[in-house]
């Protein structure tokens, strides 16, 4: 059975952001790609947490806002999101 890792190919600075691309290499050959926009410099926290690629911080250094959304029961956070969308809108 041959090896698959991860692989850091690139990493880009584009200023307030950054690009970082990743191959899924099987033995030899690269399986999967992919290719994300972090505003935070930890590539591979930045792939496996989006949270954090996308507002910089961890889900659970996400404020509350305190309101609770009235389909899934879960609280709104301070960018507006809740468990099923809903009170984003
Ligand atoms: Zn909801």
């Amino acid at each position: 059975m041959s090896k698959t890792f991860l692989r850091n190919e690139r990493s880009e600075d584009m200023g307030t952001s950054k690009i970082f691309e990743y191959s899924l290499v099987k033995g030899d050959h690269k399986v999967w790609k992919i290719r994300l926009t972090s505003v935070s410099s930890d590539p591979t926290q930045s792939l496996m947490n989006p949270h954090l690629s996308q507002y910089g911080k961890m889900c659970f250094e996400t404020k509350s806002t305190g309101y609770v959304c009235p389909v899934c029961n879960l609280d709104i956070d301070e960018y507006g999101y809740c468990g099923c969308g809903a009170g984003s809108s």
